[in-house]
């Protein structure tokens, strides 16, 4: 059977067709710059990568090339072929707590929600929409971001804010990279070699967006992010947690609204804002390498952030098996990782330096014979565990 993963973004889709329940990718590729001047696709077929320099306006636009091009290229025969497509959904609210085959009803709770997150559930529903148009004959499965975290008990979820926000507008936190997540605790459990539902995981997504989860027997007990995207850990562009107060102070002194401000906090802070030249994690490395006194603080901060959460969730996990990093920063950024376990001494946590420089998306360990609790690399794979899902509802 053929499955399709859709992750659409706010100004991005990615897209992997498997053969299931083999799990082999048939072909991958992506629709990057959406609605920016310039867009670039991409498609990685038979050992081949396919690429075009194109404007992509919208989704919709995106969708139909990446459809073109399957029929371009020969990807499959017949589009019939393609039994199940999962989607990518950002927010779930507190209306799926796992993944759902998609009719009206789901489709306008996705719609309702979109008020939580304005950039992306937008997105996935032009996705969903649009695939179920040119593939009528295959199920549509929606996947959410949200869902592996609604097992957080509520002195987790709940902000100290009063009650009647919670229950008249849903303000609590949400968490997000729910995928990812679930996909990378399963696979560190079967590395301590230990039963999913026994044991203690703190996962590192680190990416350009990224947040910590802590999972207890195979629940998420607590995650970073919270009511949106923007909370928990600084991020490429992100500022994570802020006191609130400083939103109506900068507000006054640059005059912009509440709105404004947010938008400085979601793009122009983080990596970026306190660098000064770069979101990206490896501009900021080479720069550290230099002397750059603005992005070694920007790493010492970032490192301290994420040390801080280990060792707060090492208190609420009661003890942790495995930490895990992964994303593109967790998987690739040797001197992130080292920056992070050297604040960590004080959990017995000590790593293998060769190695763990020397490890780039590879499944391994990088934590030293000496370390008190394992710390391994462990490669997300979230387009897998959307195709899985949907292939569920398909045998
Ligand atoms: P993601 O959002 O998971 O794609 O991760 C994007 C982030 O990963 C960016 O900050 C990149 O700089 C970082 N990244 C990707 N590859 C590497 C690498 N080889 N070394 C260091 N950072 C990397």
């Amino acid at each position: 059977m053929k499955v399709l993963a859709v992750n659409a973004g706010s100004s991005s889709l990615k897209y992997q067709l498997f053969n299931m329940p083999e799990k082999t990718v048939i072909c991958s590729g992506i629709a990057e710059r959406i609605g920016l001047d310039m867009s670039i696709f991409s498609l990685k077929f038979n050992g081949e990568k396919y690429e075009i320099e194109v404007k992509i306006e919208n989704h919709k636009q995106a969708i139909a090339l990446v459809l073109e091009w399957f029929a371009k290229y020969k990807v499959v025969g017949n589009l019939d072929e393609i039994n199940g497509v999962g989607h990518r959904v950002v927010h779930g609210g507190e209306s799926f707590d796992k993944s759902v085959v998609i009719d009206e009803d789901v489709l306008k709770i996705i719609h309702d929600l979109s008020d939580f997150a304005p950039l992306h559930n937008p997105a996935n529903i032009v996705g969903i929409e649009e695939l179920s148009k040119a593939l009528p004959h295959s199920i549509a499965v929606a996947v959410f971001d949200t869902a592996f975290h609604q097992t957080m008990p509520a002195e987790s979820f709940m902000y100290a804010t009063p009650y009647t926000w919670y229950t008249d507008y849903g303000i609590r936190k949400y968490g997000f990279h729910g995928t990812s997540h679930e996909y990378v605790s399963k696979q560190a459990a079967i590395m301590v070699d230990k039963a999913y539902n026994e044991t203690k995981t703190i996962v590192c997504h680190l990416g350009n967006g990224a947040s910590l989860c802590a999972i207890k027997n195979g629940a998420s007990i607590d995650t970073t992010m919270g009511f949106t995207p923007l909370a928990g850990i600084p991020m490429g562009t992100r500022s994570g947690d802020i006191d609130p107060a400083i939103i109506p102070y900068i507000a006054a002194k640059e005059n912009m609204d509440a709105q404004a401000v947010i938008d400085v906090l979601n793009k122009k802070s983080g990596f970026l804002g306190v660098s000064g030249f770069s979101s990206d994690a490896r501009d900021i490395s080479m720069a550290v390498a230099e002397g750059n006194e603005r992005a070694i603080l920007t790493l010492n901060l970032y490192a301290k952030r994420i040390a801080e959460v280990i060792g707060a969730y090492h208190v609420t996990l009661g003890g942790v098996d495995i930490i895990a990093f992964t994303a593109g920063i967790g998987e690739n950024a040797g001197d992130v990782r080292e920056a992070v376990c050297r604040r960590l001494t004080a959990l017995g946590i000590s790593i293998d330096e060769e190695k763990n420089l020397a490890t780039r998306s590879k499944q391994t360990y990088i934590s030293d014979s000496n370390s008190k609790i394992k710390v391994a690399v462990i490669p997300t794979n979230e387009e897998l565990v959307i195709a899985e899902d949907t292939y569920a509802f398909l045998v």
